[in-house]
């Protein structure tokens, strides 16, 4: 379990530095980590938390995020930690289908837990910084209050660890359940890929609260006893600077915050202690992987997923990067991937595979998968049909058995009969140097069904429609079906937290209709 993980670094590496979080200027050992720990699952024990209650967060990058989750483990509560950036209707929402018993915040998320808070009755709320909110407790007057002696409650690998509520960049939020059995399958698989030692010391800058970062970086790095260290929220600046001063050697990042690191200006001096940078979640583009290797000089590693696998499948490693850029990689250890050939009527059929270079859906299967769907029996069978996670993702497999990952089922543009992947046309938008971020969706066309139009972010305003559609088919770069056929230049592209982009923001400025 996460429970007898985290005690068990403690007993092993207890002295050595654990958690060191800049806003509280705490550097805590693992055993000075560990009494914070005991000190929170207590108060949760006496504010009512029972084995198998929920308990949720709504906190940025905080050591408080951490404790929480630690404390959940020890008392087998399920741990709800919430995106920082949901609005008020989402939290409500999620709040309202998880129940938890406690839900913890801090200043920069009160605006969306106010309202909330106040129409809810039966739920605790602790603010982790501003002990004067009328409805809520100050998280460290109850905890002080706590005991710091560890609980006796027995946890069992295959109790529910979490319920995470996937991005839902379409549709309502589904929360997904792992069990602790799933963590650790993770966990030791990503010790193995990224090979990490105790001699460690890890980033976390990317959102703690999505897997990409808790399960692919943050736990693996407990379980080996590396020191951990967090930062608030991201900032290229910063992240650039304290690479440096706390002498970092692994960390991950979603694309669009390598791309921010990227227009800033540093030396691979400043990136000398980093052994590796880890990116995923989201496409990264090739012409931007070489980038950022070039100018970091650092070894990368991308890790392909979703938050129902637990969530890493697949890893493109650092001796693949250059061989094999732009490709999610192979199944990382005891993980299997297939692509097989969708249907109209349901769900793929797993045994129907289609042959290399042939586009159809991913699906996945291995020891992380989740255990389900909380409360959503039917969406759960769907998405294990037949025994595989199916991922609504498209892709293929190349002769040398790597995986590319095209598009989502769902954003993917018919035009004239063609399909068109948004990814090869974003990548491709990418190669040019004054662009500095692309996106691409289908808008309705008479003659043609659909027609691509791409949304760019560009370097100063140099570029015209013009120069980009003549870029896009000099060189046989994209072929003419697949050009956009109308630009719009925007200040930022919607992202979410995690670096996905919300292409149904898109959809809505351009008043195409969104299912
Ligand atoms: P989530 O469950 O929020 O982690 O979202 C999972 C989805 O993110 C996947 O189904 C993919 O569409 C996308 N994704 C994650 N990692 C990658 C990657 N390395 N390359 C391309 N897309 C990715
Ligand atoms: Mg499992």
């Amino acid at each position: 379990t996460l429970k007898s993980m985290f005690e068990q670094t403690v007993s092993k590496y207890g002295d050595k530095e654990g958690l060191v979080d800049a806003r509280l200027g705490t550097r805590w050992t693992y055993k000075e980590w560990d009494t914070e720990v005991n000190r929170v699952a207590n108060a949760l024990i006496t504010a009512g938390v029972e084995k198998g209650d929920k308990v949720s967060t709504v906190l940025f990058n905080t050591a408080e995020f951490t404790t929480t989750l630690f404390a959940c483990t020890k008392i087998g509560a399920v741990f709800n930690p919430i995106n920082f950036r949901l609005t008020e209707k989402e939290i409500e929402f999620i709040l309202a289908d998880a129940e938890p018993k406690v839900v913890v915040f801090e200043k920069a998320t009160a605006g969306a837990i106010e309202p909330v808070a106040k129409s809810m009755t039966g739920v605790q709320f602790w603010s982790i910084d501003d002990p004067s909110v009328q409805y809520a407790s100050y998280f460290y007057d109850v905890v002080s209050k706590a005991s710091d002696t560890s609980t006796a409650i027995m946890v069992g690998e295959d109790d529910p660890y979490a319920i995470m509520y996937t991005s839902g960049t379409t549709g309502l939020p589904k929360g997904v359940i792992h069990s602790h059995r799933d963590m650790m399958d993770q966990a030791m698989i990503m010790v193995a890929c990224l090979r990490l030692t105790d001699q460690d010391r890890g980033l976390t800058i990317a959102p703690i609260f999505h897997c990409a970062e808790l399960h692919c970086a943050f736990f693996p790095r407990v379980m080996i006893g590396a020191s951990n260290v967090i930062m608030h929220h991201f900032d290229a600046k910063g992240l650039i600077e304290t690479v440096k001063q706390e002498r970092v050697t692994t960390m991950f990042a979603a694309p669009t915050m390598w791309n921010m690191v990227l227009q800033e200006e540093f030396t691979k001096e400043d990136f000398q202690t980093l052994r590796q940078a880890l990116y995923g979640g989201a496409p990264m583009a090739p012409s931007l992987t070489t980038r950022l290797h070039s100018s970091i000089g650092v070894a990368l590693i991308q890790a392909y997923g979703m938050t129902e696998m637990g969530p890493a499948i697949t890893a493109l490693t650092e001796e693949e990067q250059l061989t094999k850029a732009g490709s999610a990689g192979r199944a990382i250890l005891n993980h299997e991937v297939r692509v097989v050939r969708t249907r109209e009527d349901g769900p793929a059929e797993p045994e129907d595979i289609c042959k290399p270079g042939e586009l159809g859906e991913i699906i996945v299967r291995g020891p992380s998968t989740m255990q389900g769907y909380y409360k959503r029996p039917e969406a759960t069978e769907e998405a294990l049909y037949g025994g595989w996670y199916h991922s609504g993702d498209i892709g293929s497999f190349d002769e040398d058995g790597y995986l590319w990952v095209s598009d989502r089922v769902k954003d993917m543009i018919v035009s004239g009969g063609e399909n068109i992947y948004s990814r090869e046309v974003e990548d491709a938008l990418f190669d040019h140097p004054d662009v500095l971020d692309a996106a691409v969706i289908g808008e309705p066309d008479e003659v043609w069904g659909e027609r691509v139009v791409a949304f760019i972010v560009r370097k100063g305003d140099q570029i015209t429609e013009q120069m980009l559609d003549e870029f896009c088919t000099s060189g046989n770069r994209l072929a003419r079906y697949k050009r956009p056929r109308r630009y719009e230049f925007v200040e930022e592209l919607p992202r979410n937290a995690s670096g996905k982009l919300q292409k149904f923001k898109l959809r809505d400025k351009t008043g195409i209709a969104t299912e």
